[in-house]
Protein backbone atom coordinates (compact mmCIF):
# COMPACT_ATOMS: atom_id res chain seq x y z
CA UNK A 1 0.00 0.00 0.00
CA UNK A 2 1.44 3.25 -0.89
CA UNK A 3 0.58 6.57 0.09
CA UNK A 4 1.76 9.78 -0.88
CA UNK A 5 2.21 13.28 1.75
CA UNK A 6 3.95 16.45 1.61
CA UNK A 7 5.18 15.81 5.17
CA UNK A 8 5.25 12.63 7.51
CA UNK A 9 5.91 13.10 11.17
CA UNK A 10 7.36 10.66 13.35
CA UNK A 11 5.73 10.30 16.52
CA UNK A 12 2.42 11.91 18.53
CA UNK A 13 4.31 13.87 20.76
CA UNK A 14 4.42 17.49 21.76
CA UNK A 15 7.10 18.26 19.45
CA UNK A 16 4.98 16.21 16.62
CA UNK A 17 1.51 17.31 16.81
CA UNK A 18 2.83 21.23 17.15
CA UNK A 19 4.87 20.64 13.72
CA UNK A 20 2.11 18.61 11.92
CA UNK A 21 -0.46 21.73 12.97
CA UNK A 22 1.84 24.16 11.63
CA UNK A 23 2.57 22.31 8.29
CA UNK A 24 -1.26 21.32 8.29
CA UNK A 25 -2.38 24.74 8.60
CA UNK A 26 -0.30 25.81 5.47
CA UNK A 27 -2.20 23.62 3.29
CA UNK A 28 0.45 20.57 3.38
CA UNK A 29 -0.74 17.05 3.51
CA UNK A 30 0.97 16.10 6.52
CA UNK A 31 0.62 12.62 8.61
CA UNK A 32 1.58 11.94 12.21
CA UNK A 33 2.05 8.16 12.58
CA UNK A 34 2.13 7.52 16.61
CA UNK A 35 2.81 4.10 17.58
CA UNK A 36 0.63 3.95 20.42
CA UNK A 37 -3.30 3.75 20.99
CA UNK A 38 -3.94 6.98 21.93
CA UNK A 39 -1.86 10.41 22.29
CA UNK A 40 -0.03 11.23 25.68
CA UNK A 41 -0.78 7.36 26.83
CA UNK A 42 1.73 5.92 28.57
CA UNK A 43 2.47 9.21 30.28
CA UNK A 44 6.64 9.60 30.19
CA UNK A 45 6.32 13.07 31.83
CA UNK A 46 6.03 14.93 35.21
CA UNK A 47 5.09 17.87 33.64
CA UNK A 48 7.10 20.84 35.73
CA UNK A 49 7.19 23.61 33.37
CA UNK A 50 7.01 27.96 33.52
CA UNK A 51 3.88 29.40 33.04
CA UNK A 52 5.50 33.23 31.43
CA UNK A 53 6.99 30.64 28.33
CA UNK A 54 3.52 28.36 28.31
CA UNK A 55 1.79 31.22 27.38
CA UNK A 56 4.14 32.52 25.00
CA UNK A 57 3.69 29.33 23.33
CA UNK A 58 0.04 29.60 23.44
CA UNK A 59 -1.27 26.99 25.82
CA UNK A 60 -3.98 27.76 27.75
CA UNK A 61 -4.00 28.35 31.16
CA UNK A 62 -6.40 25.05 32.43
CA UNK A 63 -3.52 22.68 30.84
CA UNK A 64 -1.37 23.40 34.03
CA UNK A 65 -1.54 24.01 37.85
CA UNK A 66 0.07 27.07 39.35
CA UNK A 67 2.37 26.51 42.07
CA UNK A 68 2.97 29.17 44.90
CA UNK A 69 5.72 27.35 46.65
CA UNK A 70 8.80 25.75 45.73
CA UNK A 71 10.92 23.66 48.29
CA UNK A 72 14.43 21.97 48.30
CA UNK A 73 15.38 19.28 50.47
CA UNK A 74 18.82 17.84 50.93
CA UNK A 75 19.22 15.53 53.58
CA UNK A 76 20.06 17.93 56.24
CA UNK A 77 18.49 21.16 55.01
CA UNK A 78 15.88 22.70 53.34
CA UNK A 79 15.15 25.74 51.70
CA UNK A 80 11.13 27.30 50.60
CA UNK A 81 10.90 29.72 48.32
CA UNK A 82 7.42 31.69 47.92
CA UNK A 83 5.60 32.75 44.86
CA UNK A 84 2.60 34.87 45.14
CA UNK A 85 2.24 35.30 41.40
CA UNK A 86 3.08 31.65 40.30
CA UNK A 87 6.31 31.09 38.02
CA UNK A 88 6.30 27.72 38.08
CA UNK A 89 3.75 25.14 37.34
CA UNK A 90 2.88 21.62 36.12
CA UNK A 91 0.93 20.40 33.85
CA UNK A 92 -1.81 17.79 33.10
CA UNK A 93 0.63 16.15 30.56
CA UNK A 94 -2.04 13.57 28.96
CA UNK A 95 -4.44 16.34 28.28
CA UNK A 96 -2.26 19.02 26.69
CA UNK A 97 -0.75 16.20 24.21
CA UNK A 98 -4.24 15.25 23.51
CA UNK A 99 -5.29 19.44 23.13
CA UNK A 100 -2.01 19.32 20.42
CA UNK A 101 -3.21 16.79 18.75
CA UNK A 102 -6.89 17.98 18.23
CA UNK A 103 -5.53 21.06 16.69
CA UNK A 104 -2.83 19.40 14.90
CA UNK A 105 -6.36 17.51 13.46
CA UNK A 106 -8.46 21.13 13.04
CA UNK A 107 -5.48 22.28 10.96
CA UNK A 108 -6.22 19.33 8.64
CA UNK A 109 -3.48 16.67 10.19
CA UNK A 110 -3.83 13.06 9.42
CA UNK A 111 -3.34 11.06 12.40
CA UNK A 112 -2.36 7.51 12.47
CA UNK A 113 -2.63 5.62 15.76
CA UNK A 114 -1.20 2.01 16.51
CA UNK A 115 1.18 2.45 13.61
CA UNK A 116 4.54 1.38 14.37
CA UNK A 117 7.21 3.36 12.25
CA UNK A 118 9.79 0.67 11.28
CA UNK A 119 12.39 2.37 8.94
CA UNK A 120 12.91 4.98 6.60
CA UNK A 121 11.73 4.40 2.77
CA UNK A 122 14.59 5.32 0.31
CA UNK A 123 14.79 5.69 -3.48
CA UNK A 124 17.88 5.74 -5.35
CA UNK A 125 19.48 6.39 -2.01
CA UNK A 126 17.25 9.56 -0.97
CA UNK A 127 14.72 9.82 1.66
CA UNK A 128 11.62 9.48 0.18
CA UNK A 129 9.26 8.37 3.24
CA UNK A 130 9.22 6.09 6.09
CA UNK A 131 7.91 2.05 6.06
CA UNK A 132 5.83 1.39 9.05
CA UNK A 133 3.44 -1.55 10.00
CA UNK A 134 -0.01 -1.06 11.60
CA UNK A 135 -1.65 -4.51 11.59
CA UNK A 136 -4.23 -2.95 8.77
CA UNK A 137 -1.72 -4.73 6.32
CA UNK A 138 0.44 -7.95 6.43
CA UNK A 139 2.94 -6.22 4.18
CA UNK A 140 4.96 -3.29 5.74
CA UNK A 141 3.07 0.00 4.52
CA UNK A 142 4.71 2.33 2.46
CA UNK A 143 4.15 6.10 3.23
CA UNK A 144 5.91 8.58 0.95
CA UNK A 145 6.54 12.00 1.30
CA UNK A 146 8.58 15.36 0.11
CA UNK A 147 9.98 15.50 3.88
CA UNK A 148 9.93 13.44 6.89
CA UNK A 149 10.32 15.10 10.48
CA UNK A 150 11.65 12.55 13.23
CA UNK A 151 9.94 13.34 16.33
CA UNK A 152 10.02 10.04 17.99
CA UNK A 153 11.37 11.15 21.10
CA UNK A 154 14.12 9.11 22.73
CA UNK A 155 13.62 6.73 20.28
CA UNK A 156 14.93 8.88 17.51
CA UNK A 157 14.28 6.27 14.79
CA UNK A 158 15.43 7.87 12.14
CA UNK A 159 17.74 10.56 12.85
CA UNK A 160 19.65 7.72 13.87
CA UNK A 161 19.19 5.44 10.33
CA UNK A 162 19.86 8.48 8.79
CA UNK A 163 23.12 9.08 10.58
CA UNK A 164 22.19 12.61 11.84
CA UNK A 165 21.51 11.31 15.57
CA UNK A 166 24.24 9.11 16.81
CA UNK A 167 22.45 7.87 20.10
CA UNK A 168 23.02 9.30 23.53
CA UNK A 169 25.85 8.81 25.97
CA UNK A 170 23.91 9.81 28.99
CA UNK A 171 20.43 9.84 29.29
CA UNK A 172 17.97 10.54 32.47
CA UNK A 173 16.00 7.42 33.88
CA UNK A 174 12.63 8.34 36.04
CA UNK A 175 9.91 5.86 37.69
CA UNK A 176 7.22 7.83 38.82
CA UNK A 177 4.04 7.32 40.92
CA UNK A 178 0.68 9.22 39.87
CA UNK A 179 -0.73 9.79 43.25
CA UNK A 180 -4.32 10.41 44.80
CA UNK A 181 -2.87 12.14 47.49
CA UNK A 182 -6.20 13.87 49.59
CA UNK A 183 -4.09 15.90 52.18
CA UNK A 184 -1.49 17.21 50.14
CA UNK A 185 -0.65 20.80 49.80
CA UNK A 186 -1.35 21.29 45.99
CA UNK A 187 0.20 24.88 46.56
CA UNK A 188 4.06 23.53 46.74
CA UNK A 189 6.18 21.35 44.88
CA UNK A 190 9.14 19.69 46.32
CA UNK A 191 12.96 19.06 44.69
CA UNK A 192 14.77 16.58 46.64
CA UNK A 193 18.53 15.68 46.49
CA UNK A 194 20.75 13.51 48.13
CA UNK A 195 21.58 9.63 47.99
CA UNK A 196 19.15 8.68 50.05
CA UNK A 197 15.98 9.84 47.83
CA UNK A 198 17.86 10.10 44.44
CA UNK A 199 21.82 9.35 44.25
CA UNK A 200 23.43 11.50 41.00
CA UNK A 201 19.51 12.67 40.47
CA UNK A 202 16.89 13.94 42.04
CA UNK A 203 13.52 13.04 43.44
CA UNK A 204 10.03 15.20 42.81
CA UNK A 205 6.76 15.55 44.12
CA UNK A 206 4.59 17.77 42.04
CA UNK A 207 0.86 18.62 42.39
CA UNK A 208 -1.24 18.42 38.58
CA UNK A 209 -5.00 19.72 40.74
CA UNK A 210 -7.44 17.45 42.08
CA UNK A 211 -5.60 15.77 44.60
CA UNK A 212 -3.38 14.04 41.96
CA UNK A 213 0.26 14.19 42.62
CA UNK A 214 3.23 12.96 40.63
CA UNK A 215 6.18 11.56 43.00
CA UNK A 216 8.75 10.54 41.10
CA UNK A 217 12.60 9.78 41.22
CA UNK A 218 15.16 10.26 38.21
CA UNK A 219 18.92 8.86 38.22
CA UNK A 220 21.26 9.48 35.34
CA UNK A 221 22.85 6.73 33.43
CA UNK A 222 26.12 6.28 33.34
CA UNK A 223 27.07 8.04 36.93
CA UNK A 224 25.19 5.35 38.23
CA UNK A 225 23.34 2.06 37.56
CA UNK A 226 20.44 2.09 40.92
CA UNK A 227 17.35 1.68 39.76
CA UNK A 228 14.83 4.94 40.65
CA UNK A 229 11.77 2.41 41.10
CA UNK A 230 13.84 1.17 44.21
CA UNK A 231 13.74 4.97 45.61
CA UNK A 232 9.77 5.95 45.36
CA UNK A 233 9.01 4.74 48.78
CA UNK A 234 12.01 7.23 50.17
CA UNK A 235 10.46 9.82 48.98
CA UNK A 236 7.66 9.97 51.25
CA UNK A 237 9.56 9.78 54.26
CA UNK A 238 12.03 12.75 53.31
CA UNK A 239 10.60 15.05 55.96
CA UNK A 240 8.20 14.91 58.80
CA UNK A 241 5.67 16.94 56.51
CA UNK A 242 5.49 15.32 53.74
CA UNK A 243 5.12 11.89 55.56
CA UNK A 244 2.18 13.66 56.74
CA UNK A 245 0.78 14.98 53.78
CA UNK A 246 1.27 11.35 51.98
CA UNK A 247 0.36 9.58 54.21
CA UNK A 248 -3.55 8.89 52.68
CA UNK A 249 -2.20 8.82 49.27
CA UNK A 250 -2.04 5.58 47.07
CA UNK A 251 -1.35 5.44 43.31
CA UNK A 252 -3.43 5.41 40.58
CA UNK A 253 -0.54 5.20 37.72
CA UNK A 254 2.67 4.06 37.25
CA UNK A 255 5.52 5.33 34.58
CA UNK A 256 8.74 5.24 33.53
CA UNK A 257 10.74 7.03 31.09
CA UNK A 258 14.20 7.85 29.47
CA UNK A 259 15.30 11.08 29.06
CA UNK A 260 18.46 11.96 26.56
CA UNK A 261 21.32 14.17 27.69
CA UNK A 262 23.50 15.35 24.81
CA UNK A 263 25.64 18.74 24.94
CA UNK A 264 23.54 21.55 23.17
CA UNK A 265 24.11 22.08 19.48
CA UNK A 266 26.62 19.07 18.76
CA UNK A 267 25.25 17.87 16.38
CA UNK A 268 23.17 18.27 13.13
CA UNK A 269 19.18 18.03 13.36
CA UNK A 270 18.73 18.12 9.63
CA UNK A 271 19.33 16.69 6.28
CA UNK A 272 18.14 16.19 2.95
CA UNK A 273 14.68 15.90 3.35
CA UNK A 274 14.56 15.13 7.26
CA UNK A 275 14.52 17.24 10.63
CA UNK A 276 14.35 15.95 13.75
CA UNK A 277 12.70 17.80 16.66
CA UNK A 278 12.31 17.68 20.60
CA UNK A 279 14.11 14.58 22.26
CA UNK A 280 14.95 12.87 19.26
CA UNK A 281 17.13 16.10 18.71
CA UNK A 282 18.39 16.16 22.46
CA UNK A 283 16.90 19.82 22.92
CA UNK A 284 15.31 19.77 25.99
CA UNK A 285 17.50 20.95 29.20
CA UNK A 286 19.76 18.98 31.31
CA UNK A 287 19.34 20.74 34.37
CA UNK A 288 16.42 19.23 35.73
CA UNK A 289 15.35 17.09 32.77
CA UNK A 290 12.66 19.22 31.51
CA UNK A 291 11.63 18.70 27.56
CA UNK A 292 8.05 20.21 26.80
CA UNK A 293 8.67 23.47 26.19
CA UNK A 294 11.67 22.91 24.45
CA UNK A 295 9.92 20.61 22.33
CA UNK A 296 6.71 22.88 21.34
CA UNK A 297 9.02 26.00 21.21
CA UNK A 298 11.36 23.91 18.46
CA UNK A 299 8.31 22.63 16.77
CA UNK A 300 7.40 26.05 16.07
CA UNK A 301 10.67 26.75 14.41
CA UNK A 302 10.80 23.53 12.64
CA UNK A 303 6.91 23.48 11.02
CA UNK A 304 8.12 27.43 10.03
CA UNK A 305 10.90 26.04 7.96
CA UNK A 306 9.37 23.17 6.65
CA UNK A 307 6.59 25.42 5.20
CA UNK A 308 9.19 27.86 3.65
CA UNK A 309 10.69 24.69 2.16
CA UNK A 310 8.07 23.91 -0.04
CA UNK A 311 7.51 27.09 -1.19
CA UNK A 312 11.03 27.51 -2.78
CA UNK A 313 10.76 23.66 -2.81
CA UNK A 314 13.53 23.08 -1.72
CA UNK A 315 14.36 19.98 0.65
CA UNK A 316 17.77 20.08 0.38
CA UNK A 317 20.34 20.02 4.10
CA UNK A 318 21.09 23.68 3.04
CA UNK A 319 17.86 24.82 3.34
CA UNK A 320 16.38 22.96 6.51
CA UNK A 321 19.88 24.41 7.96
CA UNK A 322 17.81 27.47 8.58
CA UNK A 323 15.85 25.48 11.13
CA UNK A 324 18.83 24.85 12.94
CA UNK A 325 20.02 28.27 12.94
CA UNK A 326 16.79 29.57 14.45
CA UNK A 327 16.99 27.15 17.14
CA UNK A 328 20.83 28.06 17.78
CA UNK A 329 19.46 31.71 18.38
CA UNK A 330 17.04 31.03 20.35
CA UNK A 331 17.85 27.85 22.53
CA UNK A 332 21.87 27.46 22.12
CA UNK A 333 23.64 29.90 24.85
CA UNK A 334 21.03 29.34 27.85
CA UNK A 335 21.50 24.67 27.41
CA UNK A 336 24.86 24.99 27.06
CA UNK A 337 24.72 26.92 30.92
CA UNK A 338 22.45 24.61 32.00
CA UNK A 339 24.54 21.43 30.14
CA UNK A 340 27.61 22.55 32.64
CA UNK A 341 25.60 22.78 35.69
CA UNK A 342 24.17 19.71 35.05
CA UNK A 343 27.58 17.83 34.38
CA UNK A 344 28.61 19.42 38.28
CA UNK A 345 25.17 18.80 40.30
CA UNK A 346 24.91 15.12 38.85
CA UNK A 347 28.15 14.20 40.68
CA UNK A 348 27.30 16.17 43.70
CA UNK A 349 28.09 14.00 47.10
CA UNK A 350 25.70 14.81 50.03
CA UNK A 351 28.34 17.21 51.61
CA UNK A 352 28.40 18.96 48.53
CA UNK A 353 24.44 19.16 48.85
CA UNK A 354 24.41 20.29 52.30
CA UNK A 355 27.42 22.71 51.47
CA UNK A 356 25.37 24.25 48.98
CA UNK A 357 21.82 24.64 50.32
CA UNK A 358 22.74 27.59 52.94
CA UNK A 359 23.75 29.16 49.40
CA UNK A 360 20.73 28.27 47.39
CA UNK A 361 18.56 29.46 50.57
CA UNK A 362 19.83 32.68 50.18
CA UNK A 363 18.56 33.55 46.58
CA UNK A 364 15.37 35.37 46.18
CA UNK A 365 12.18 33.37 44.92
CA UNK A 366 12.96 35.11 41.37
CA UNK A 367 16.65 34.03 41.00
CA UNK A 368 15.84 30.62 42.23
CA UNK A 369 13.07 30.13 39.66
CA UNK A 370 15.52 31.75 36.89
CA UNK A 371 18.27 29.44 37.61
CA UNK A 372 15.81 26.37 37.51
CA UNK A 373 14.02 27.78 34.69
CA UNK A 374 17.40 27.86 32.42
CA UNK A 375 17.04 31.49 31.97
CA UNK A 376 20.84 32.70 32.57
CA UNK A 377 20.54 36.17 30.90
CA UNK A 378 23.01 38.88 31.83
CA UNK A 379 19.74 40.41 34.43
CA UNK A 380 20.04 36.92 36.33
CA UNK A 381 23.49 37.03 36.64
CA UNK A 382 23.85 40.67 37.68
CA UNK A 383 20.84 40.30 40.27
CA UNK A 384 22.78 37.61 42.12
CA UNK A 385 25.75 39.60 41.89
CA UNK A 386 24.88 43.04 42.74
CA UNK A 387 22.02 41.63 45.85
CA UNK A 388 24.53 39.31 47.25
CA UNK A 389 28.19 39.25 45.50
CA UNK A 390 29.06 36.65 48.48
CA UNK A 391 27.10 33.93 46.64
CA UNK A 392 28.93 34.18 42.86
CA UNK A 393 31.77 33.28 44.98
CA UNK A 394 30.27 30.54 47.53
CA UNK A 395 28.63 28.98 43.88
CA UNK A 396 32.50 28.92 42.21
CA UNK A 397 33.71 27.28 45.14
CA UNK A 398 31.03 24.75 45.51
CA UNK A 399 31.23 23.75 41.73
CA UNK A 400 34.47 22.96 42.58
CA UNK A 401 33.74 20.18 45.14
CA UNK A 402 35.13 16.78 44.75
CA UNK A 403 32.57 14.54 43.11
CA UNK A 404 31.07 11.67 44.95
CA UNK A 405 32.49 8.18 43.98
CA UNK A 406 30.38 6.70 41.10
CA UNK A 407 30.07 2.96 40.27
CA UNK A 408 30.64 3.77 36.41
CA UNK A 409 32.52 6.26 34.25
CA UNK A 410 30.94 8.95 33.20
CA UNK A 411 30.62 9.13 29.08
C1 LIG B 1 10.53 10.54 33.90
C2 LIG B 1 10.49 11.79 33.07
C3 LIG B 1 10.07 12.99 33.65
C4 LIG B 1 10.02 14.15 32.87
N1 LIG B 1 9.62 15.30 33.45
C5 LIG B 1 9.52 16.42 32.73
C6 LIG B 1 9.03 17.62 33.30
O1 LIG B 1 8.73 17.69 34.50
N2 LIG B 1 8.89 18.71 32.51
C7 LIG B 1 9.23 18.68 31.18
O2 LIG B 1 9.08 19.69 30.49
N3 LIG B 1 9.72 17.56 30.61
C8 LIG B 1 9.86 16.43 31.35
N4 LIG B 1 10.32 15.29 30.77
C9 LIG B 1 10.75 15.33 29.37
C10 LIG B 1 9.56 15.39 28.41
O3 LIG B 1 8.67 14.35 28.69
C11 LIG B 1 10.07 15.28 26.98
O4 LIG B 1 11.13 16.19 26.78
C12 LIG B 1 8.96 15.55 25.96
O5 LIG B 1 7.93 14.62 26.08
C13 LIG B 1 9.56 15.48 24.55
O6 LIG B 1 8.55 15.55 23.59
P1 LIG B 1 8.75 14.86 22.15
O7 LIG B 1 7.54 15.16 21.38
O8 LIG B 1 10.07 15.23 21.61
O9 LIG B 1 8.86 13.30 22.46
P2 LIG B 1 7.83 12.31 23.15
O10 LIG B 1 6.92 13.02 24.06
O11 LIG B 1 8.67 11.20 23.70
O12 LIG B 1 6.97 11.75 21.94
C14 LIG B 1 7.50 10.83 21.01
C15 LIG B 1 6.36 10.02 20.41
O13 LIG B 1 6.89 9.20 19.36
C16 LIG B 1 6.28 7.93 19.44
N5 LIG B 1 7.17 6.97 18.77
C17 LIG B 1 8.40 6.58 19.16
N6 LIG B 1 8.92 5.69 18.28
C18 LIG B 1 7.98 5.52 17.31
C19 LIG B 1 7.92 4.72 16.12
N7 LIG B 1 8.94 3.91 15.76
N8 LIG B 1 6.81 4.79 15.35
C20 LIG B 1 5.77 5.59 15.70
N9 LIG B 1 5.76 6.37 16.83
C21 LIG B 1 6.87 6.34 17.61
C22 LIG B 1 6.13 7.69 20.94
O14 LIG B 1 5.15 6.70 21.22
C23 LIG B 1 5.72 9.08 21.43
O15 LIG B 1 4.32 9.26 21.41
C24 LIG B 1 10.41 14.11 31.51
C25 LIG B 1 10.83 12.92 30.93
C26 LIG B 1 10.88 11.77 31.70
C27 LIG B 1 11.34 10.50 31.06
Amino acid sequence: MNQIYDVIVVGAGPAGLVTAEITARAGLKTVVLEKNEAIGVPVRSSGGSWIGDLQKLGIPDDYYHPLHRLRLVTGKHQASFDYPKPAACVLDVRRLYQYLGEKAIAAGADIRLKTHVDRPYLQEGSLAGVEGSSGRSTSPEVYRSSLVVDSSGYAGLIGKRQGINPGYKAFGYGAEYDLYAPDYDESEAYLLMGSVTAPNGYGWIFPYGNHRVRLGVGVIRPFNDVDPRDYLEQQYQATPELSRMLKRSSPVEFHTGLFPIYPPGGRKFVSDRLLIVGDAAGQGSSLVGEGIRYAIGSAQLAGKVVTGAFQSQDWSEAYLMHYQRLWRAKYYKDLVIAYWIYQRIARFSDRAWDALMPVLSRLTPDQMAGGLKGDFNAGWFSSILFRNPRIALDVAAHSRIKPAPSRTTPG
